[in-house]
């Protein structure tokens, strides 16, 4: 579904990816380990389609992300859910209306489905609090409902455990095995925490300033909560 093909980005006064060539299938749950500075930011913003490379092709369902027009990009975007290191939700609205805002951008309510996406988090209880109330995982777990609310194909997780406590994170990638096992969506997990990372993915890009330096196999644990 994705293939990169010697993907150069550079900004005025840095190369931030350097070369980068990979392919990801369908249904695979990829991690991208790197320092800061890496190139793991610049990397998403491709793949999430804010950026196109400076030379190379990103290619997306055979489709390079160059060529796309405005409203191809726009349809392709709507197909990829994110998660945020800082959660990223409304404070004034509650966790419910957060879960549903995707859709509501879109004209849908789609109450049930909404509903069950907060049971499947674990967070139906509190579907009538507002973030404040909540605890930094319970957080998290209302952002991966509110990136799942569309049924996209693709979730790109940037720094998504890296606020949390360990007893949070194993929580978090519970949960995203749950998503990938029930939903057979893509995931990147993108992280500075190899640790975390080494949990959830097979397969493990590693970056160290600006370049790819390898791809680690590796045998994620089955978490037990
Ligand atoms: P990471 O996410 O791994 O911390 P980034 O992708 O943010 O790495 O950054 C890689 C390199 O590119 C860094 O040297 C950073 O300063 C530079 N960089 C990233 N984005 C920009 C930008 N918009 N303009 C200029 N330099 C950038
Ligand atoms: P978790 O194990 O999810 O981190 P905690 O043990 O930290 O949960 O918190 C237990 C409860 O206390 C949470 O369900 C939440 O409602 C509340 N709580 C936790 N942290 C905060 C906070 N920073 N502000 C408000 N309420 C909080």
């Amino acid at each position: 579904m994705y293939t990169l093909n010697h993907v150069f980005k550079t900004y005025p006064s840095t190369e931030a990816l350097t070369d980068i060539s990979f392919s990801v299938e369908n249904g695979e749950i990829v991690g991208v380990v790197g320092k800061s500075g890496s190139g793991k930011s610049t990397l998403l913003r491709l793949l999430n389609l804010l950026e196109v490379p400076t030379s190379g092709e990103v290619v997306i369902e055979n489709r390079d992300s160059k060529e796309l027009s405005k409203n191809e990009t726009r349809k392709q975007k709507q197909n990829i859910g994110m998660v945020f290191q800082q959660y990223n939700l409304l404070n004034n609205l509650t966790v419910k209306e957060n879960v549903a805002l995707p859709l509501k951008m879109v004209k849908q309510k789609k109450d049930a489905w909404v509903d069950e996406l907060l049971t499947f988090v674990g967070m139906a209880h509190k579907s009538q609090s507002y973030p404040a109330q909540l605890s930094g995982g319970e957080k998290q777990r209302v952002a991966l409902a509110r990136a799942l609310v569309r049924q996209p194909d693709v979730l790109l997780c940037d720094e998504a455990t890296s606020s949390l406590d360990e007893q949070n994170t194993d929580e978090v990638v519970r949960l995203l095995q749950k998503t990938h096992q029930e939903f057979g969506i893509t995931i990147f997990f993108v992280s500075h925490e190899l640790e975390t990372v080494k949990k959830l993915c097979q397969r493990v890009l590693v970056m160290e300033a600006g370049k790819l330096l390898g791809e680690v196999e590796n045998q994620p644990v089955d978490i037990q909560m």
